[in-house]
C-alpha cells in the first residue's frame, strides 16, 4: 500500500525578502502543470502568497505547504513546497519550517548576492541540519555576477558552493546554462510565438571566440566538482586520477547526492525565474539531490515522560503515528492546520492523542493544498504533509501521536516576546471584535501575545519586533475593517534573582471567627539553565504540609511571579524547593496556602538580589568602508558591544549585540549616518542584567505610572 517514500520531497524554498522566492515558488507550481496561470508576486495574483499584508510589502509571512507533481528521470516525485518567511522578526516561523521540512532551495539575487537575512535563515536552516542547494536567480539583470555570488557564499555562509551550472550569457544576454554533471547546455526559447513562456531546449555547448570565457568556466567548473566528489568513493577517485574524461553522469549523480546530503557541498545553480529560465533544472535537482522523508533514517524525539531522553522511532507507514502540527492558518477556506506526518498512516476521520493536551483528537476529513485549491485525501503518510480543518483544540507545535505509543517531536522553544505596544480601537464598541482578532493571532503564531495591563488598563500585544506587530495588526486591520491606533513600542524587561535564599513565611489572619494559617520553608534560587517558569519542588516530609495544599503554594509562586519585586515585571523563570512548614487544623485551607505563597515570594525576592533585565539584540550591518568608524561609534553611543567586524571585497560586515532598548528608529538613523548605503538586520540575542543606574531609572519611570493611575 502507499507510495514509495523515497519520491518524496518536503522541500523549503529561503530567500532574503526580494531575492524571488515568490517568483521560483510561483514557476515550479506553473511547471508542475497544477497551475495554468502564472502569478506575478508583484501584481498580487501569486499562489503562495496569501495574506494582502505579505502582497503589499513583498514579505511572504505566512508559510503555507503547497503539494505538486514533479517527474524526472522517468520517476514521479510529490513535492511538498513549504514557503518560508523571509525576515527573521519571523525567526519562528522560519524555525518551525526548518523543523519539517527536509532539505530546501536557497536563492540569492545574483545582484544581491548573500544579504544579511539570507545569512541568518541559512545558521538557522544548519542548525537543523537541512542539507541545501543554491538558486542565483535574476541572472538577467543588470550587474549579475555569478561568481561573485559563490565567493559571497564562501566567506559569508562558510560554505564550500559547488556550481553544478555555468550561466550562458549574462544580463540581458543571460538565455541558458550548462549543466557540469551531464556536459549538456539547454537554452530558453519561445518557441511559439503566441505563447508567453519559453520552452528548454538542448543545445550543443556553445563554442568559439565569443565564448572562449564559457570554454574555460565549464573547464575549471567540472574539474572543481568532480575534485568535490572524489573523495566519497574510492574507484571513482582511482578514475577521476586516471581517466576523468570517461566519467559518466550516472557516476556523479549518486555522489553529488551523498555530498549535498552530507552537507559537504552546496550544489549551486543559476536562472531567472522571472523569465523562466532554469526552473525546470532546479526541480529536477531537488529530486536528484535533496532528501527524501527516509534519508534521514529514523526520527530522534524526546520521550514522552522524560523529555531528556531520546526516543527512536523508524521511518515507515507501519510504525505508530506520529505529526507534528506546525502551521495553523487563516485561508480562504477558514482555518487550516497543517501537519507532517512522521510515521505510521493518518486516515480520515482517526482519532489520535495530543501530548499537550493529554487527550484525544478526531482529525475529520484530510487536505492537501495544491496551489491554492483544497483537495481531500483519504490518508496522510508517512514523511507527508496534510491539513485538517475545524479541529479547534491544535495549537502550532502540538504532536499528535498513538495513544499506546506516546513520544514528543516538538522542541520548538517559542521565545518571549522582547517589545510591546499599546493597542487601542477608535470606537467603544470595536472592543470586543479587537479582542477576538488577537486571540486569533495568538492561537496561529505562539510568538504573538496580548494582555490587559492592570495598571493601565490598556491593552497590550506583545512580539519578536517592530515590523512582527505592525505586520500582525495589518492582517487584522486588513480582515476585520477596525480603526487601529498603536502605541510607541516598548521594550519587554524581565526580573529575576541572583542569589540563592532560604525564607520561612508564616501567614496568619484571625478575623471573627475562622481564621487564617499557613506557614512554610522553602529555597528560592534562579532556576537551573534552560528552564523556564516556575521549577517547583517539593521535599516536605511527614505532612508537615498536608499533600492537598501543595499545589496551592505552587499556584501562589506562580501567580506572583506575574508581578516582579521590583517594578512589576514577569519574572519568567525561578525555583523554589519547598523544605518544610506547619498547618493548623481548622485555620489552615488552601488559600491560606496561596496567599502565604505570594507574600513569601516578596519577602523573599529582596533578599536573593533581584535584578532587571533587558533583551540584548544581534544586529549584524553592512556598510561601505568609509562610515566604519561612524557606525561603530553610533553602536558605542547605544551600548552596544562589537562582536565581529569583517572586511570583504566591496563592504564591511559588523556583528554587535546591542540593548533593544536603545534600538528604537535605528533603520532610519543608519541611513542618515551612511548616506543610506549600509544596511542592518537584528535578531533577539538573550536577555542580559540592566546596569544598575539604568534599572533604577526604569523602576522610577515605572512606579511613577502606577502612582499617577492610583
Ligand atoms: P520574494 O520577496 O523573495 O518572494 O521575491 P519575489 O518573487 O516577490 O520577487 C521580487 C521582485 O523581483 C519581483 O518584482 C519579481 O518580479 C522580481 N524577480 C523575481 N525573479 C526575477 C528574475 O529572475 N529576474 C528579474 N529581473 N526580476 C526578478
Amino acid at each position: 500500500m502507499g507510495r514509495d517514500l523515497a519520491l518524496t520531497r518536503n522541500v523549503g524554498v529561503m530567500a532574503h525578502i526580494d531575492a524571488g522566492k515568490t517568483t521560483v515558488s510561483e514557476r515550479m507550481l506553473f511547471l508542475s502543470g497544477k497551475t495554468h496561470k502564472i502569478g506575478e508576486s508583484h501584481d498580487g495574483t501569486a499562489t503562495m502568497d496569501y495574506l494582502t499584508a505579505e502582497k503589499e510589502r513583498g514579505i511572504t509571512i505566512t508559510s503555507a505547504a503547497t503539494t505538486f507533481a514533479w517527474a524526472c528521470q522517468s520517476k514521479t516525485y510529490q513535492f511538498n513546497l513549504i514557503d518560508t518567511p523571509g525576515h527573521v522578526d519571523f525567526a519562528v516561523e522560519v524555525e518551525r519550517c526548518l523543523r519539517v521540512l527536509d532539505g530546501a532551495v536557497a536563492v540569492f539575487c545574483a545582484v544581491g548576492g548573500v544579504q544579511p537575512q539570507s545569512e541568518s535563515v541559512w545558521r538557522q536552516s544548519e542548525r537543523y541540519g537541512v542539507p541545501k542547494i543554491a538558486f542565483v536567480n535574476k541572472m538577467d539583470r543588470d550587474g549579475a555576477n555569478f561568481h561573485s555570488v559563490l565567493e559571497q557564499m564562501k566567506k559569508r555562509l562558510g560554505v564550500t558552493p559547488c556550481p553544478i551550472q555555468i550561466p550562458i550569457g549574462h544580463e540581458a544576454s543571460f538565455r541558458g546554462v550548462v549543466d557540469l554533471i551531464t556536459l549538456k547546455a539547454y537554452e530558453w526559447v519561445l518557441k511559439d510565438p503566441k505563447s508567453k513562456y519559453p520552452d528548454m531546449l538542448e543545445i550543443p555547448i556553445p563554442t568559439g571566440e565569443e565564448y572562449a570565457d564559457l570554454e574555460k568556466e565549464i573547464r575549471e567548473g567540472r574539474e572543481q566538482l568532480l575534485e568535490a566528489i572524489a573523495d566519497l568513493d574510492e574507484t571513482f577517485m582511482e578514475k577521476y586520477l586516471t581517466d576523468p574524461s570517461t566519467i559518466t553522469a550516472d557516476e556523479i549523480y549518486p555522489l553529488v547526492r551523498k555530498a549535498t546530503l552530507s552537507r559537504a557541498i552546496v550544489p549551486v545553480m543559476c536562472g531567472s525565474a522571472k523569465r523562466d529560465i532554469g526552473v525546470e533544472r532546479l526541480m529536477d535537482a531537488v529530486t536528484l539531490f535533496l532528501p527524501s522523508p527516509i534519508d534521514k533514517g529514523h526520527i530522534e524525539a524526546m520521550n514522552a515522560d522524560d523529555a531528556e531522553k531520546v526516543e527512536i522511532r523508524e521511518i515507515s507507514p507501519d510504525a505508530p503515528f506520529s505529526a507534528l502540527v506546525f502551521k495553523i492558518m487563516q485561508s480562504d477556506f477558514g482555518q487550516l492546520i497543517f501537519l507532517r506526518v512522521y510515521s505510521g498512516v493518518l486516515s480520515t476521520g482517526a482519532t489520535v492523542y495530543n501530548m499537550r493536551s493529554k487527550s484525544k483528537v478526531r482529525t475529520g476529513r484530510l487536505y492537501q493544498m495544491n496551489a491554492g485549491k483544497k483537495e481531500e485525501i483519504q490518508e496522510c503518510y508517512t514523511g507527508d504533509i496534510c491539513a485538517l480543518q475545524g479541529v479547534k483544540e491544535l495549537k502550532t507545535g502540538d504532536t499528535l501521536c498513538d495513544e499506546k505509543h506516546p513520544l514528543l517531536l516538538s522542541a520548538i522553544n517559542f521565545p518571549e516576546p522582547v517589545i510591546k505596544m499599546s493597542i487601542e480601537v477608535q470606537r467603544q464598541s470595536d472592543i470586543a471584535e479587537l479582542e477576538k482578532g488577537l486571540l486569533a493571532i495568538m492561537e496561529e503564531d505562539p510568538s504573538f501575545r496580548f494582555y490587559t495591563d492592570q495598571e493601565t488598563d490598556q491593552i497590550i500585544i506583545a512580539g519578536m519586533g517592530e515590523l512582527h506587530l505592525e505586520v500582525r495588526i495589518g492582517e487584522l486591520q486588513e480582515k476585520k475593517k477596525l480603526e487601529i491606533k498603536l502605541g510607541e513600542p516598548q521594550v519587554s524587561y524581565r526580573e529575576a534573582i541572583t542569589t540563592s535564599v532560604e525564607h520561612r513565611s508564616v501567614y496568619k489572619k484571625q478575623t471573627g471567627g475562622r481564621g487564617k494559617f499557613a506557614d512554610i520553608i522553602f529555597e528560592m534560587s534562579p532556576a537551573d539553565v534552560g528552564v523556564e517558569g516556575l521549577q517547583f519542588e517539593d521535599e516536605v516530609k511527614g505532612g508537615n504540609i498536608p499533600k492537598e495544599f501543595i499545589p496551592s503554594v505552587q499556584k501562589g509562586f506562580e501567580i506572583a511571579m506575574k508581578n516582579g519585586p521590583l517594578a512589576g515585571y514577569d519574572m519568567t523563570s525561578l525555583k523554589i524547593v519547598l523544605k518544610d512548614g506547619s498547618y493548623h487544623p481548622v485555620d489552615s485551607d488552601q488559600m491560606s496556602f496561596e496567599l502565604c505563597a505570594k507574600q513569601a515570594f516578596r519577602e523573599a525576592c529582596v533578599k536573593a538580589n533581584p535584578v532587571l533585565m533587558e533583551p540584548m539584540m544581534l544586529l549584524n550591518i553592512t556598510t561601505p568602508e568609509d562610515y566604519v568608524g561612524d557606525v561603530i561609534g553610533d553602536i558605542n553611543k547605544r551600548r552596544g558591544l562589537i562582536r565581529d567586524s569583517v572586511e570583504e571585497a566591496s563592504a564591511h560586515q559588523i556583528v554587535c549585540v546591542v540593548p533593544l532598548a536603545n534600538m528604537f528608529g535605528y533603520v532610519t538613523a543608519l541611513r542618515t549616518l551612511t548616506q543610506g548605503r549600509a544596511y542592518s538586520v537584528m535578531e533577539f540575542d538573550h536577555f542580559e542584567a540592566l546596569p544598575e543606574n539604568l534599572a533604577k531609572e526604569v523602576i522610577e519611570k515605572k512606579n511613577l505610572a502606577k502612582s499617577v493611575k492610583k
